[in-house]
């Protein structure tokens, strides 16, 4: 068992007094490469990690009664509330959209359930813990109903509760991964046509080749920043006659203002890396899948200005470090975490050294835990 299954299966027993009838888990994230394009209909290349959001639960009573054990914090409503998206704020936004649209998708009256979620993921991380709290609780919901979800309609069901009720207008990378991850894989996904391109093998067996660094710096992307580049990107695209600014072509991309072209100019290159990355992993040329995640990193830095001191020392750090394949950051940057590729020899000198300059310039310590390609969401039996 998971810390996280553990503890929602404690807290249920202690809630509830009595045993769960189900369990379901979903993945947290961390993205290889293709930052910042899901939404301009690019490709991606997350990894699920090794790492469980876990929602247990039953069919009981007349109302909806959902308990986050990691924020101690109760959700409760008749089921006929939770179609109001305006009635609810913060994590219970995100619970009772889900709840609504699974509802909807499986034509279903809500009614009323128990249920306690706990996650292994680090909230606000940029590991999507948002992503597995949803997966996890869709997948659960279904599994309660004795009914089988496609798993695009499962991703695409939860995004819409992050759009229309938590209000952050993010892409489908995070809940495609979550729903459909393939253990010892990273995802290709075409953001566009929303279809799995492949799955494409991490290095095998056991051995550590993914470090996970968490600046512990948070930054909602709810605010001002994601949004701000993602209308640029929409008035990027539109000024050069595109639906999706990934289709634009690098060589016309001068008739931008200065500001607007290095957002394009990072948002082309990236989907040709990503591109280019699916192929490095598919001839098992790591230390050319590693080049290019640093050349992203440096687009994120330079031309999207999305990163942070504190990604950048980290970044620095570990390419500084003897046998590195490359490193970057994660998901939606001012903060979160980085990721560092390299063998799994080399690891334990690279973790010692990150740690270190991230304290020498900081004053303070940063988080670290190793990462394995792990399953997409499913009920644990
Ligand atoms: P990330 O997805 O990178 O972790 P987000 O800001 O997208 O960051 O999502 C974090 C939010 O998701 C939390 O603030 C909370 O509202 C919700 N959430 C995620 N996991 C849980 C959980 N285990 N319990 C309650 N809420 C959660
Ligand atoms: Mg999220």
């Amino acid at each position: 068992m998971t810390n996280a299954h553990e503890r929602a299966s404690a807290a249920y027993q202690r809630s509830f007094g009595r045993d769960h009838a189900q369990a379901a888990r979903a993945p947290g994230r961390v993205n290889l490469i293709g930052e910042h394009i899901d939404y301009c209909g690019g490709h991606v290349l997350p990894m699920a990690i090794d790492r469980d959001c876990v929602a247990v639960g039953g069919v009981h009573g007349e109302r909806v009664r959902v308990y986050a054990a990691d924020l101690h914090e109760w959700l409760e409503c008749d089921p006929g509330e939770l179609h109001d998206a305006n009635r609810f704020e913060g994590w219970r936004a995100y619970a009772a959209g889900v709840l609504a649209f699974t509802f909807e998708a499986m034509r279903e009256r809500p009614r009323g359930f128990e249920i306690v979620i706990a996650s292994d993921v680090p909230l606000g991380a940029g590991l999507s813990s948002s992503a597995a709290f949803e997966v996890s609780l869709t997948t659960l919901l279904a599994g309660l109903m004795g009914q089988s979800l496609d798993a695009w309609e499962v991703a695409r069901l939860c995004r819409r509760a992050e759009h229309e009720y938590a209000r952050v207008p993010c892409g489908i990378m995070d809940q495609a991964i979550a729903a459909m991850a393939r253990r010892g894989h990273a995802m290709l996904l075409d953001c566009e046509t929303e279809r799995v391109v492949g799955h494409m093998p991490m290095p095998s067996g056991d051995d550590v080749s993914l470090l996970v660094v968490d600046t512990r710096v948070r930054h909602a992307h709810s605010g001002g920043e994601y949004a701000a580049r993602r209308a640029a990107c929409e008035a990027a695209a539109r000024a050069l006659g595109e639906k999706n600014l990934c289709e634009a072509r690098l060589a016309h991309l001068d008739a931008l203002t200065q500001e607007w072209r290095a957002i394009a100019r990072h948002v082309v290159s990236e989907n040709q890396r990503t591109l280019a990355a699916a192929e490095a992993m598919k001839a098992g040329d790591w230390s050319g899948l590693g080049r290019l995640m640093n050349e992203s990193h440096d687009s994120l830095r330079d031309d999207y200005r999305v990163s942070c001191a504190e990604l950048d020392t980290v970044v620095d750090a570990a390419r500084a470090a003897p046998g590195v394949w490359g490193a970057r950051m994660t998901g939606g940057g001012f903060g979160g975490c980085a990721i560092v590729f390299a063998p799994a020899v080399a690891m334990p000198e690279i973790r010692e050294r990150v740690t270190r300059e991230f304290r020498a310039r900081f004053a303070r310590d940063c988080g670290t835990l190793y990462a394995h390609a792990s399953a997409g969401a499913a009920l644990i039996s």
